[in-house]
């Protein structure tokens, strides 16, 4: 490799840290909607809940001049996968923070967790869980659209390196996103259990910028339903993601002015 190119490699580097410091633009993705209800157990609708949640987030984040946010659905409707992936690419998001609801057979239960992709093998029962949350785009040609065909092989080595780069900064962010959500929960005694888990779920896995996916919660777990439906909980949870993407700016802000300086 020539000092050009390095050059060029570091100065890039720099850039993708550096474009964070200006309003973060956060997709907010409430997952499921119109004839995909998601988890359905009772009164609660893994659609609805997680559409009243991402609309009082997105209320919080529309104040705050720090941040730009865009619903990938602001009503009750259907959207596909990569419809969703699509949507974020196109806005050139800077996050892609995705809302969904837990079933188990366990009624036990219960609590909050946070996906993130990563390279390392998934658990099983994070395997399972995202086939379940996959299975809308089984047979959808969109994916191959998505994913680019072979484009990846025709590119050069700095091509190469500099996707590397890129792709390990979005799982290193991703990772800092979902241990930031993590910290803002333990604080809460009151909150429920947070737990950090890795899956290849579409929406996660094919977006380029750093992404999450949040389960906020169990439906299968009658209490945890019955706390979730109601409007308390729902600002609580909001409140909570909110806390934990001004911190996650914070620390972006303070890495992109140590690496300029
Ligand atoms: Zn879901």
């Amino acid at each position: 490799m020539n000092l050009f190119n390095f050059r060029q490699i570091v100065a890039t580097g720099a850039l993708i840290w550096s474009t964070q410091a200006s309003a973060l633009h956060i997709m907010l993705d409430p997952g499921h909607g119109g004839v995909d209800t998601g988890a359905v157990h009772g009164a609660a609708k893994e659609a609805d809940l997680v559409l009243k949640v991402a609309q009082r987030l997105k209320k919080l984040l529309e104040k705050d001049t720090q941040f730009q946010v865009t619903l990938t659905r602001a009503q009750d409707r259907n959207i596909s996968l990569p419809a969703r992936v699509k949507m974020a690419e196109t806005a050139k998001a800077d996050l892609f923070v995705s809302l969904h609801a837990n079933a188990a057979s366990d009624q036990r239960a219960k609590g909050v967790e946070f996906f993130f992709q990563n390279n390392l093998p998934p658990d099983e029962e994070s395997l399972f869980l995202a086939s379940q949350e996959n299975q809308m785009i089984l047979n959808n040609k969109e994916i191959h659209d998505i994913s680019g065909g072979d484009e990846l092989s025709k590119k050069g080595d700095i091509a190469a390196i500099l996707e590397d780069l890129h792709r390990q900064n979005r799982m290193v962010s991703s990772l800092r996103l979902t241990q930031t959500l993590t910290h803002v929960w333990n604080n809460d005694e009151n909150a429920s259990q947070a737990t950090i888990k890795q899956a290849p779920f579409y929406v996660i896995s094919k977006t380029s910028m750093p992404s999450v996916l949040i389960e906020i919660g169990f439906l299968t777990n009658p209490r945890e339903a019955k706390k979730l439906l109601t409007t308390d909980y729902q600002n609580d949870l909001a409140q909570k993601i909110y806390s934990a993407l001004l911190s996650y700016k914070e620390k972006i802000d303070n890495h992109t002015a140590k690496t300029l300086n």
